[in-house]
């Protein structure tokens, strides 16, 4: 904003003892820079005034004198009346009107302002400088009674209410002013009538019976002098700096209290003349889609928030064209020179007196995704910004509202909310609900658009989660498996709705006191984390439908070429490249499409879930003998191998980092007496021995348990399997004349002897399986660092390592000691009480977990310089957390395929801003 200036960023800087910055006439104290010093209204006040904006004239009184105020028992610095007096007389000078004057009275607005726009603070006064004899000049200086006593009345009311705390009781269902309004229209017009239709008569006894009841209620005379009004309503915003619902607002968003307020006098315009007044509120662009457009409405004969109130409805601002078009113009040019200067789209806030416009307010405009892309790509063609800017103006975490199937925004409105939950995976889906996996897949196997509803979800849910359109869980956070696994296929998912009563005895779902039964439809808006009942009809994204589908008339769409221009200038920007976690060919395939340059992470377990290699998994793990556990992987292998060749051909030449077997093996058992029957059946085991496996197989702590490389040290023959699995499909990937890059990535490392008996199988099948199948492979043998241990040896681990993909989920969990499945009992409480401050799970603890992370690249790179890193945790694909990553130096992130996106927009955002410093 603006040119630079030389204020310093402590506040106690500028001039010493200058506490009021006048801005008017063209002219300011202070910029649009200024904002710690003068707070966001102000500093657009004064940068608007500088560039020859009609703003009424006006002073602010800076952030300096609240850190006063509250260090020094509730006063004010000496100086300060003196300064505001000196301020009040600009204003009148200026204006030709004199503040408490009879004749023609100067009336001023009291504005707080901090630095953001910050609810909880306290409400504007209008009109301030009102008393019985001011508001008798006014009247006969405008011969427009009603005017003057409609000012009267509405300050009296304000004041009354923010100033002097007279608000609704406990007991109370109204405001009390709006009581006595309510009483007077109905003793007089026996209804109720619009507030412009009262006359000067009504309002003039509606001040009395204010006053009357100020007195009543505070014991105090309505203050009738002007000065005192004045002193009275910055003592109150300042006060309202340490209100409760301010602190609270400052403690979610994290805005220290040494900021301060400022508070702004400005001399008041009038909207509430009559027809040819008015106020409105308005964006130089359209917010909701970019379109390029005057935005906005506007209410004739309207004052302050009138229009925002809605008690009346206010009017396009299109129709001022109509109603007032010179004052259309003049707003047109405003809007013209906002956007020059600002170089950004503006919310504005304006009043029409007696056809004239002012200006009272401008900020940057709140935007969702769609307009924020589209804004950025005109405002460069428009040559307003350049194209490193055009990528910041996007907000990453909001970029994947670009990638969801969207709900018809009508329906959505009508249809009736039955429960909330987290939005896990953002989109909108409907589809007939069922509450277990296979009645789902049977179900879309009929063709049916199934929602899976589920407690929670487990491994054994995937295959109905695959043929869901959509997931619904009533238990678990953002980080749980149905959310991880949503993420990572696209899918759109609602979890922890806890007011769902999941019944599967039953087969039903209640909410909100109703019950729908398996069939029946709901639909799901994971973007916002609703549950809707019934069917609410949705239509896929254009960039979706061009980059995975292919969909030529969606590659025509502006959405779709803005998008793909916008991750070009990603791709230029960035130093991390973005690789994907995918375990399946069309996994990948997506996320390449959507511009991955490889796979971080492919987790091999998953493979054994479907059709029926899960039996041949249940067999290895039963298996007695060696031979019998060998014969079992044999099964295996040729599924293993067709995956990888399916995943080598998708990837076209980029690397793909594989995970060897990780979780636990009682993750592939059948826990139940039915499945365990049924797999005796399968594979002739008795059932007891299936039983005693599985008792045997349990573990008090399975996460800290046999898993990860403890897998593949105890039975060498997995690793030997899955090694010559890889190998095999790369030969013959590459024989077909595709290159091939091969990671082998051992899990769970803490010894550097763990990874070096891994390193061997994994080397000795390689040799075998080139001099069989007679190709030379090039390969890499790295590491999981995901165990503290593994992070703090890491100079020990490179010395074999040639990577390290760091696995923050396991790294969070061990680092904090922290079970991430079990965290949501605890965690909300935590984030409550700022122990943390973000999700640890979501957003990388940068002090903490992020520490060791550093410890290990440090360590990492001293033994082998060009040791390649790169993360494939969840926190991969957040845009906080690939900030952190960007600084301490990976080489990529790797994320779910439809996170990628968001991923390389961080990606270009971090290097970005790293560059600027
Ligand atoms: P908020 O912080 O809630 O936006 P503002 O200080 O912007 O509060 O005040 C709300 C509204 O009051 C403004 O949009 C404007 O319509 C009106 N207002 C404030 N100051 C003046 C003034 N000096 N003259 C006329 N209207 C004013
Ligand atoms: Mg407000
Ligand atoms: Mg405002």
């Amino acid at each position: 904003m603006a040119k630079k200036t030389t204020v310093k960023k402590s506040k106690s800087s500028g001039k010493a003892g200058k506490y009021v910055y006048f801005f008017g006439g063209g002219k300011a104290d202070g910029n649009g820079a200024m904002k710690p010093l003068l707070g966001g209204k102000g500093a657009g006040l004064a940068e608007m005034s500088r560039i020859g904006l009609p703003v009424p004239p006006g002073f602010t009184i800076t952030t300096d004198v609240c850190t006063y105020y509250y260090g020094h028992k509730r006063t004010y610095p000496s100086s300060l009346r003196a300064q505001m007096q000196a301020g009040l007389a600009s204003i009148e000078r200026l204006t030709g009107k004199k503040f408490g004057d009879v004749g023609n009275p100067l009336l001023v607005s009291v504005r707080s302002g901090a630095r953001d726009s910050m609810p909880g603070m306290m409400d504007t006064i209008l009109n301030l400088g009102l008393n019985d004899q001011t508001v008798e000049a006014l009247s006969k200086k405008t011969g427009n009674a009603r005017f003057a006593w409609d000012c009267y009345r509405r300050f009296v009311q304000m004041y009354g209410d923010v100033v002097l705390g007279v608000q609704k009781r406990p007991d109370e269902d109204h405001e009390p002013f709006e009581v006595v309004i309510e009483r007077l229209k109905h003793e007089r017009y026996h209804k109720d009538i619009e507030d412009t239709r009262l006359t000067p008569e009504d309002l003039q006894e509606l001040v009395r019976r204010f006053k009357a009841l100020v007195k009543d209620r505070s014991g105090r005379d309505f203050p009738a002098s002007p000065w005192d009004q004045l002193m009275g309503a910055v003592g109150a915003v300042f006060g309202s700096w340490m209100n409760d619902r301010a602190i609270v607002y400052r403690r979610k968003y994290n805005i220290p209290s040494e900021w301060g307020t400022a508070v702004n006098v400005q001399a008041m315009v009038y909207g509430n003349t009559g027809d040819t007044s008015g106020s409105g509120v308005a964006f130089t662009r359209n917010p909701a889609n970019g379109v390029k457009e005057f935005y906005g409405e506007f209410l004739i004969n309207a004052q302050g928030e009138d229009v925002v109130a809605g008690v009346r409805t206010p009017e396009p601002v299109a129709e001022l064209k109509r109603q007032m078009p010179a004052a259309y113009q003049k707003l047109e040019g405003i809007r013209q020179v906002l956007e020059k200067h600002f170089k950004d789209v503006q919310d504005f806030e304006f009043t029409i007196e007696e056809g004239v416009v002012y200006m009272l307010q401008t900020r940057n405009g709140k935007r969702t995704a769609m307009a924020a892309l589209k804004i950025s790509m005109d405002l460069y063609k428009e040559k307003l910004i350049d194209w490193k800017t055009a990528v910041m103006r996007n907000p990453a975490d909001q970029l994947d509202q670009l990638l969801a199937p969207v709900f018809d925004v009508a329906e959505a409105a009508k249809a009736p909310t039955i429960a909330t939950g987290l939005p896990a995976g953002p989109g909108a889906a409907s589809g007939q609900i069922y509450l277990n996996a296979d009645r789902a897949v049977a179900a879309a196997n009929r063709k049916e658009q199934v929602l899976l509803v589920r407690v929670e979800t487990s491994p054994e849910d995937l295959r109905g989660m695959i043929a869901a359109e959509g997931i619904l869980t009533a238990r678990g956070g953002v980080s749980s498996h149905a959310a991880l696994v949503a993420r990572q296929m696209g899918k759109v998912c609602v979890c922890g709705a806890g007011a769902l009563e999941v019944d599967y005895q039953a087969r039903t779902v209640k909410a909100g006191g109703k019950t729908y039964k398996e069939g029946e439809w709901l639909s799901i808006d994971g973007t916002a984390g609703k549950v809707f009942a019934g069917r609410v009809k949705t239509a896929p994204s254009e960039i979706v439908a061009g980059l995975i589908e292919g969909n030529a008339a969606a590659k025509q769409t502006e959405k779709f070429k803005s998008f793909q221009q916008l991750m070009k200038w990603c791709d230029t920007a960035a130093r991390m490249s973005v690789r994907t976690n995918a375990d399946t060919p069309e996994q990948t395939r997506n996320a390449i499409a959507f511009g991955a340059v490889g796979i971080g992470l492919c987790r091999t377990e998953h493979m054994f879930f479907e059709g029926n290699r899960i039996d041949a998994m249940r067999e290895m793990i039963l298996a007695e003998t060696l031979e019998s556990r060998k014969a079992a992987l044999a099964k295996l292998l040729p599924y293993q191998r067709d995956d990888f060749a399916g995943i080598f051909r998708a990837l076209k030449g980029y690397p793909a980092t594989i995970r060897f077997l990780d979780p636990p093996l009682h993750e592939f058992l059948p826990h139940t007496p039915d499945q365990q029957a049924d797999l005796s059946k399968k594979i002739g085991v008795p059932v007891e021995k299936i039983h005693l496996r599985v008792e045997q197989l349990h573990e008090f702590n399975p996460m800290l348990g046999l898993r990860g490389c403890r897998l593949g040290i105890d039975y060498p023959e997995i690793s030997e399997m899955q090694a010559r699995a890889v190998f095999e499909a790369a030969a013959i990937v590459q024989k077909e004349g595709i290159k091939v890059r091969p990671e082998v990535m051992i899990p769970l490392v803490g010894f550097k002897k763990e990874f070096d008996l891994q390193l061997e199988i994994v080397h000795r099948v390689a040799k075998e399986v080139q001099a069989e199948r007679k190709v030379k492979l090039s390969y890499l043998v790295g590491t999981m660092i995901e165990i503290p241990r593994g992070a703090l040896t890491a100079d020990e681990i490179a010395q074999t390592a040639e990577f390290f993909s760091f696995g923050t989920n396991d790294l969070t969990q061990t680092g904090l000691g922290m079970s991430r499945d079990d965290s949501g009992s605890f965690l909300p409480h935590y984030a409550e009480l700022e122990i943390v401050k973000k999700n640890p799970f979501a957003t990388i603890d940068d002090s903490g977990v992020g520490q060791l992370v550093s410890i290990a690249v440090e360590k990492g790179r001293a033994t082998r310089p060009g040791l390649k890193l790169g993360i494939c945790g969840e926190h991969g694909g957040d845009p906080d957390s690939i900030r952190f990553f960007e600084k301490v130096g990976l080489d990529y992130v790797s994320a779910s395929p439809f996170r990628i996106p968001v991923a390389r927009l961080a990606a270009a955002q971090a290097a970005l801003s790293a560059k600027r410093g």
